[in-house]
């Protein structure tokens, strides 16, 4: 009896030439879909599928750890409106997988998480199936959508369903539970293909909707009457690859413009227009604020505190429901973000913005010139500092990365997330990838190896100690795929600082502190990376010079002092309490 109802969860083999299994339909429905790249984590049951899959010619970037894979797929989305496609195995695989398609619904990153689940007849009854999970139930309320697949020919409409979720509205993590029962599922092959055919639309995968033209003229009309207009550029700006209609946008009406984190180079940070140094400014002074692909959530202070209460804002989003979310908007323009630039743009004309206060931008410049020289005495006073602290290592990485401008750049951590983006410009859009929307650490060799993947491009990493401990084992896949990343590790022996103060006394190391003399490099050679350790600027410039250049696998252990580095970096203010100051 009980074998017999356990027979569902072994997939037969086809026994005849012309039969497929689900696997099959899944591999050519992926090709058929023109997903060119995937990435994943294999084992039991997706093994064969993975197989199949590299057998269409998709390029499958296999991981380490399935967190990172899912890093790696919603990086390649942000960079290049496709979904990043990614496949688990099932329980923890499918979890570990999971945090990352989570953390990219929310910073809006069309991904695809494929996991392989168990037959739900088992699952469902509790009878303790091999990695038995209800992975679907889990997902669900956790994801942009999901879907639970139970037979090979729900494959290809699934996935195609999938792939319009993800980029669709608000692009965000779809999750597609592909139990045992549809991937060994026999089809014939001609019914197969038929199937794939017949799901596979000839028409766009994204809907672009446009905004009301009485929402465009409201917005127009609240713009013009702007004495102190600013724009605040965000990552959805940058993911929507309108960068001319942005320039036109700002360059022809003269707009000082911020840029979010990941909106950074958009425009240009040392464009006369950029007012990055001039946040505050903006927020308390500005009269209209447009913005563009952005949210006012935590990192804008929830649109209060600092910003000007008679402030009216204009918001550009594809997203209904994220008007009004923290401040009322007054000019609310829902819709794709091209779509809504066009409208604008046109009913703007040719006519400059008339009502604009003289003294505004001229002031903003006068205000980031200033600010910019302030900055760069910080970083001429650090730069020979021995041992280094992050200005020094920055001073000697600056003029290398502005002068490689195509190179992608990404950042976590705390001092080093916050001290990296304020020190190196940007030049080029979607070049910047952080720990975006929700701070968090972890993100980044999976993300290395993503933009490195999608783009074909060089990439920098530059990475707290801590923060490159989340993902490290990832530099196997860096090295194993042979990719153009430059890990940079700022080493100061700790979480913020090495210097954490362990208040039992007993010799243990406190909560926050790693170890100073770690060496990173080490782990790079054993990979076969070329490898640097560098205690001085000099060395430094030079490693990261080789390092681009070369377009291998490169790590550099750059060794910071232990006190380099403050609790928490830029926002310590939220520490609930902070009963110690360890930093002095
Ligand atoms: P940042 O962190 O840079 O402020 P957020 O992730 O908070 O950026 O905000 C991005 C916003 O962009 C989201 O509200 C999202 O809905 C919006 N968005 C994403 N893609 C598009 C698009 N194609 N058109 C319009 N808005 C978009
Ligand atoms: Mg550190």
């Amino acid at each position: 009896m009980s074998t017999a109802t356990n027979t569902a969860t072994t997939p037969t083999a086809p026994k005849y030439p012309d039969q497929v299994t689900g696997m099959y339909v899944l591999a050519r429905t992926i090709k058929e879909l023109g997903i060119e790249k995937m990435y994943g984590l294999v084992g039991i049951p997706v093994t064969e599928a993975a197989y199949l899959i590299q057998g269409q010619g998709v390029e499958f970037v296999s991981f380490r750890f399935e967190q990172q894979a899912g890093m790696a797929a919603a990086t390649h989305g942000y960079l290049t409106k496709q979904p990043g496609m990614f496949m688990t195995v099932s329980s923890l695989g499918f979890l570990n997988g999971l945090t990352a398609t989570i953390n990219a619904t929310v910073n809006c990153y069309p991904v695809i998480q494929m996991s392989g689940s168990s037959d739900r007849t088992l699952v469902d009854l509790n009878k303790g199936d091999y990695e038995s999970f209800d992975q679907y139930a889990v997902a669900k309320p956790l994801v942009k959508a999901a879907f639970r697949i139970n037979r090979p020919e729900d494959i290809p409409g699934t996935l195609v369903r999938a792939y319009r979720a993800a980029v669709s509205g608000r692009p965000g993590g779809v999750y597609v539970d592909l139990t045992v029962p549809a991937m060994g599922g026999i089809m014939n092959h001609d019914d197969a293909e038929a199937a794939i055919a017949a799901a596979i639309p000839a028409v766009d995968m994204e809907s672009a909707v446009a905004p009301t033209q009485t929402a465009v003229d409201r917005a127009v009309a609240l713009l013009k009457s702007a004495k102190k207009p600013a724009i605040l550029l965000g990552k959805g700006a940058a993911y929507a690859q309108v960068d001319d209609k942005i320039k036109t946008l700002v360059e022809k009406y003269n707009i000082p413009f911020y840029t979010m984190s990941m909106a950074k180079g958009l425009m240009p940070d040392n464009h006369p227009l950029s007012a990055l140094a001039c946040r505050s400014t903006i927020m308390e002074k500005a009269d209209v604020v447009m913005i563009i692909g952005a949210r006012l959530n935590w990192m804008l202070g929830f649109g209060h505190g600092k910003w000007n209460p008679e402030g009216k804002f204009i918001q550009l989003d594809i997203e209904p429901t994220e008007i009004d979310v923290n401040r009322r908007i007054d000019a609310p323009v829902v819709g794709d973000m091209g779509l809504s630039l066009d409208m604008i743009l046109a009913s703007l004309g040719d006519t400059k913005l008339t009502n604009v206060d003289p003294t505004w931008v001229s002031g903003l410049q006068a205000e980031t010139k200033e600010k910019n020289a302030k900055f760069a005495a910080r970083l001429a006073a650090n730069a020979n500092a021995a041992p280094m602290n992050e200005w020094t290592a920055l001073n000697a990485i600056k003029p290398v990365m502005e002068s490689n401008p195509d190179v992608i750049l990404i950042n976590e951590g705390a001092n080093t997330l916050d001290n990296t983006r304020d020190t190196i410009d940007m030049f080029l859009p979607r070049h910047r990838v952080d720990c975006a929307t929700w701070a968090i650490m972890g993100m980044g060799m999976g993300s290395a190896v993503g933009a490195a993947v999608a783009t074909g491009k060089s990439v920098v990493a530059i990475e707290g100690d801590s923060a490159f401990g989340f993902s490290g084992m990832e530099i196997s896949t860096i090295s194993r795929f042979h990719l153009p990343v430059t890990v940079v590790i700022f080493n100061n022996g700790g979480i913020y600082n090495g210097v954490g103060v362990n208040l039992a006394g007993n010799g243990e190391p406190a909560p926050t502190t790693l170890n100073i003399n770690d060496r990173y490099d080490k782990m790079g050679d054993c990979f076969g990376m070329q490898t640097y350790f560098v205690d001085n600027p000099i060395d430094l410039s030079k490693a990261l010079k080789e390092a681009i250049a070369s377009k291998k696998p490169c790590l550099i252990d750059v060794r910071l002092a232990a006190d380099a580095g403050k609790e928490s970096g830029h926002i310590g203010y939220l520490n609930p309490q902070p009963l110690i100051n360890v930093t002095v």
